[in-house]
């Protein structure tokens, strides 16, 4: 198997835009009322997001920045920034709020980034069917408190809850709390449809219907700035927080196969090591993990405990803390889980960084092998998924970092295992979590932004096509 893991910036790309063409395209942006930002702070602040994880990626994205930035509040206001870049060449990055891992908005060619963070408002909830249609800079935390006050919350979150954008979630993420129930954001059903606007001559404000929206869904923002987002949503539960612990591994884990598989009602469930509890920061009055304690962080619904006193001795593990979520003190578990877990474990031991795979079934052997060869090098970490109507266990393990050719080894061997990986090392959206190229993608590219100035170099099929 060729290496996975980039050495390079993909190719070809666009060369940064001359000084004449960004005078050109400040001057338009002040005459539609729109102030450039070019301080290097700025410019600084507008490129970062948490490729540092990657230690392959970090010498690759690090320093990279866009010639000009620029925030707009309004759909009019973004039709003037992309008729701006047309107009003058100038390729176009869009940002959230920074916090993807593979650089997704970070801009490989200079250019121009705009930032929507103004554009927050949730529009509308349709209170019979939950169906609601919100800005693309809206805060997850912030929407989700106005969906809770309405009897409903989101389907999905990112760990990153508290910081992300909605925009930047369902172009870049891919899962998350409640992926245990409802799968990953690009599942059909999630997204019934879109606003976008257009790369063209004369930029058009398109709304897209479930089908079409879904070439936008997770692509970087290479085929179409999104300006509006209608999803589902789901009744809200009052989660309960609950922490188990086991005395072996192997108990943890067959808790973690069993637990997804009853009718308790579950939104999340992560299972930690020994070595990795020790590293989190629990919340306040739960206890400190033991240097033998493996636990699983749960969310449930508060009918699911008294059925949870019958199971938990079936597994030998015991409830070491539980208090209703959005209650506790400390930071809640969903900052404990997914990439928050590699963020803990990173700020202890700064030399590990992670993978995300998706493990075959059964589970145990696959883990056992990698154990075997990889000893206290690969530390697991796994989160339950529902995975094409399946419940499944997504695994993040951490890594320590022993150079390129060590990890190659390890994606070809966990590959060879039967796990599917999801590469947390990779630029374009392809070799990330999509696995392929998307003609759907590539072909919306080509409708929407022909001269390809949209976040350049991300998305391969348009490279290579
Ligand atoms: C500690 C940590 C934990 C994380 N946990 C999770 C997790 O549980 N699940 C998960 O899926 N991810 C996770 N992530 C990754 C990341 O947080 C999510 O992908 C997040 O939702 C990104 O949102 P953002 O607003 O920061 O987007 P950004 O990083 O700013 O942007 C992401 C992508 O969206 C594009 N984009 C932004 N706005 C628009 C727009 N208006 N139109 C078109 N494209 C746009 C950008 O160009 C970029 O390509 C985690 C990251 C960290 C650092």
């Amino acid at each position: 198997m060729a290496s996975l893991l980039p050495s390079a910036l993909p190719h070809p790309l666009p060369a940064p835009a001359q000084a004449e063409q960004l005078e050109a395209l400040a001057a338009d942006l002040r005459a539609a009322g729109l102030m450039p930002l070019r301080s290097s702070g700025e410019l600084e602040q507008l490129a970062a997001d948490a490729f540092v994880y990657s230690p392959v990626l970090q010498p690759l994205l690090q320093g990279l920045r866009a010639q000009l930035g620029v925030r707009a509040e309004s759909a009019d206001q973004v039709l003037a920034v992309a008729a701006a870049c047309v107009r003058h060449g100038v390729s176009l990055t869009l940002r959230g709020a920074g916090t993807g891992n593979y650089g997704q908005a970070t801009p490989l060619a200079g250019g121009l980034v705009l930032e929507l963070s103004g554009m927050n408002r949730l529009q509308q909830l349709d209170p019979s069917s939950g169906v609601f249609t919100a800005e693309p800079g809206i805060l997850l935390a912030d929407l989700e408190q106005q969906l809770q006050a309405r009897g409903r919350e989101l389907r999905l979150l990112p760990s990153t809850v508290r910081t992300a954008s909605l925009a930047g979630y369902l172009a870049g993420g891919s899962s998350g709390i409640g992926s245990l129930r409802w799968g990953f954001l690009r599942d059909p059903g999630h997204l019934l449809g879109l606003q976008i606007i257009t790369l063209e001559p004369t930029p058009r404000q398109l709304q897209l219907g479930a089908a079409d929206a879904q070439a936008i869904n997770h692509a970087y923002g290479c085929n179409g700035i999104i300006t509006s987002i209608t999803m589902a949503s789901a009744e809200a539960v009052p989660w309960q927080q609950w922490v188990l612990e086991f005395p072996s591994w192997d108990q943890a884990l067959v808790a973690a196969q069993q637990l997804p598989a009853t009718a308790l009602q579950l939104n999340a469930l992560c299972a930690l090591e020994a070595g990795v509890a020790l590293w989190m920061p629990w919340p306040k009055g739960c206890p400190p993990a033991k240097a033998d304690g493996h636990r699983l962080l749960v969310l449930a619904a508060p009918d699911a405990r008294v059925a949870l006193d019958a199971l938990l001795p079936r597994w030998g593990g015991q409830l070491v803390w539980e208090e209703p979520q959005g209650q506790s003190r400390g930071i809640p578990l969903r900052e404990l889980c997914w990439n928050h877990t590699t963020l803990h474990a990173r700020a202890h031991d700064p030399s590990f960084t992670y993978l995300q795979l998706l493990l075959p079934q059964p589970e145990q052997p696959a883990l056992a092998a990698l154990r075997q060869r990889w000893g206290d090098d690969v530390l697991w970490h796994l989160e339950a998924v529902r995975a094409q109507g399946q419940q499944r266990l997504a695994c993040l393990p951490l890594v320590r970092w022993r150079g390129r050719e060590a990890l190659d080894d390890l994606i070809r061997q966990a590959c060879d295992l039967g796990c599917l990986l999801f590469n947390p090392h990779a630029i374009t959206v392809e070799d990330g979590g999509l696995g392929g190229v998307d003609a759907a993608q590539v072909a919306a590219k080509a409708s929407y932004d022909p001269a390809g100035l949209l976040n350049p170099g991300k998305l391969r099929g348009w490279l290579e096509r």
